[in-house]
């Protein structure tokens, strides 16, 4: 069986509990163990794909096609683990299982309760089998939220019923700072544990956020108000790359705590992959610029696996990847002046997609390196098509009625786009033999990540294909271009998919090495 750890916060909301559960399963990772990770909502919204990106920050997809809280990617990059919809669980998707079981008569005419109706449907999906040895639970929000309280419930009987041993609660917190007196304040770390302890859950470890590492006697008063040793009170320190937190942890032998909690060995790890960025981030490397045309920058993680994925790029070329962030809606060539390689990324609507074309067609003319995500690949087919091919009113049926609809819906072909309905979650694709798709994925085969409703029309191929556009990837059926690339240009490739959901910061990915390795050639 499984042991879990519950990852809960308190205090303040953002204090990063995400990092710091993926943190808590690198460290089990590093001694051999096996880690799944969960991660619950409160929130009443059936699932995160409805909630805006303005709140809510990027949504993230994952292979099975869910679309899910970011903290998902988090879990995927930092531990290399597959999540799916199972994995990621608001409150309104366990009230919507609860309501329609009792519309189908599945109570068989009992009153249906908080207790046990909802909390056994919440347990249901704590305590799904995964075969590994942990099961890293976040519960989102923060302790004291009405609408936790169901959850804070739910893992209470969940470790009764497995066992207290076979349980560990993580509580995270803020130590605020007081300029004034220079002091650490654990009154709320105080507070928010003895709120938790309300819902019968005693903290077993502490992550106490802070601007500094706890002194010895800071620690000993937030275990003894808190009931625990002062050895389980730990310091989450601020740090400037969310990568050194597992050392940061590590070096206050958080795993030994672990492994005394769960009656394991103390086994010696190797952090080795993270010590590798950590020296990567303080080293002095050559920048590489990279504009992204974008038009979601006004709200941070936004673009938060895109960031990524450029970041773990410049890991695996040694060099410092800064990130130029280009307005499409006003943009002008000027912009570009400066850049090493330009990359277009996702995006719905039609707002700013004019600059997009523009600076497809930029990155075209001007001989740099580009690499477009999505409608970063349709805006530069769109282009390709008025300027090469001289279809001058090509465009995308998302854009425009009156056009050649260049990139449509494409409802008869095998799409699982319902429609015109998201196409989502992981789609193999056929790489082009000889391509440069196919050299920097070093196969012909591959799965990749896709969030879109249009595809480029498979009709266009001879026509873009004699102008020099390559459609170096597409669907195994042969009617979705899912690549293109220009042959005879420096860097030129495209993507139908997301390759940004599936970097790590250990590998990086294929796509992502290859457009910073020719951007920083110079
Ligand atoms: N808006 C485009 C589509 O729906 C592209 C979506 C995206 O870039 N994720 O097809």
């Amino acid at each position: 069986m499984s042991r879990y750890i519950f990852v809960t916060g308190g205090v303040v909301s953002s204090l990063g509990k995400g990092v710091s559960a993926a943190s808590l399963g690198a460290l089990l990772q590093s001694r051999g163990y096996s880690v799944h990770v969960r991660k619950f909502d409160p929130y009443l919204n059936v699932d995160p794909g409805t909630m805006s990106p303005l709140q809510h920050g990027e949504v993230y997809v994952t292979n099975d096609g869910f679309e899910t809280d970011l903290d998902l990617g988090y879990y995927e990059r930092f531990l290399g683990v597959k999540l799916s919809r199972t994995d990621s669980v608001s409150g309104g998707r366990i009230y919507w299982d609860v309501l329609n079981a009792e519309r189908h008569g599945d109570y068989l005419g009992a009153t249906v309760q908080m207790i046990p109706h909802v909390t056994n449907k919440i347990k249901e999906y704590i305590g799904r089998p995964t075969n590994t040895d942990f099961v890293i639970c976040e519960i989102g929000g923060t302790v004291g939220d009405i609408e936790g309280t169901i959850f804070l419930e739910s893992i209470r009987q969940f470790a009764n019923d497995v066992g207290r041993k076979s349980v560990m609660f993580a509580h995270l917190t803020l130590a605020p700072y007081l300029e004034q007196s220079g002091e650490l304040k654990t009154k709320p770390t105080q507070m928010s544990v003895r709120r938790l302890l309300e819902s019968g859950i005693q903290a077993d470890i502490l992550f106490v956020r802070s601007p500094r590492m706890l002194t010895d006697e800071e620690r000993v008063k937030i275990g003894m108000f808190c009931n625990l040793p002062a050895a389980n009170v730990i310091t989450s320190m601020n740090v400037d790359n969310i990568y050194k937190i597992p050392l940061v942890y590590d070096s206050q032998h958080v795993f030994d705590i672990i492994a005394a909690h769960f009656g394991l060995p103390d086994v010696a790890g190797y952090m080795a992959k993270f010590t590798k960025i950590e020296k990567y981030l303080a080293a002095d490397l050559p920048t590489c610029t990279i504009g992204v045309v974008g038009k979601y920058f006004d709200v941070s993680d936004a673009y938060k696996s895109l960031n990524e994925a450029l970041f773990h790029a410049g890991i695996q070329n040694n060099v410092h990847v800064k990130i130029k962030k280009i307005n499409a809606e006003k943009f002008s060539p000027d912009d570009c002046k400066d850049v090493d390689g330009i990359l277009i990324p996702g995006g719905f609507g039609t707002r700013g997609v004019d600059g997009k074309i523009a600076a497809a067609g930029y990155a075209r003319e001007h001989n740099i390196p580009f690499m477009g995500i999505c409608l970063g690949m349709q805006v530069s087919v769109i282009e390709f098509m008025r300027n090469v091919c001289g279809v001058r009113d090509a465009n995308s049926s998302e854009f425009s009625e009156k056009c050649t609809p260049v990139v449509g819906i494409m409802s008869d072909c095998d799409t699982g786009n319902m429609g015109g309905t998201l196409r989502l979650g992981a789609y193999p694709c056929e790489i082009k033999s000889g391509s440069l798709a196919e050299k920097i994925y070093g196969t012909s085969h591959i799965s990749e990540r896709h969030r879109h409703r249009y595809e480029v029309d498979i009709k266009y191929k001879d026509l873009l294909e004699k102008h020099g556009m390559v459609i170096s990837g597409l669907s195994p059926d042969g009617k979705l271009p899912e690549m293109i690339e220009i042959p005879s240009h420096k860097f030129f490739i495209a993507g139908q998919f997301h390759p940004e959901f599936q970097s790590n910061p250990f590998t990086g990915h294929p796509m992502f090495n290859a457009f910073i390795a020719a951007a920083s050639k110079k």
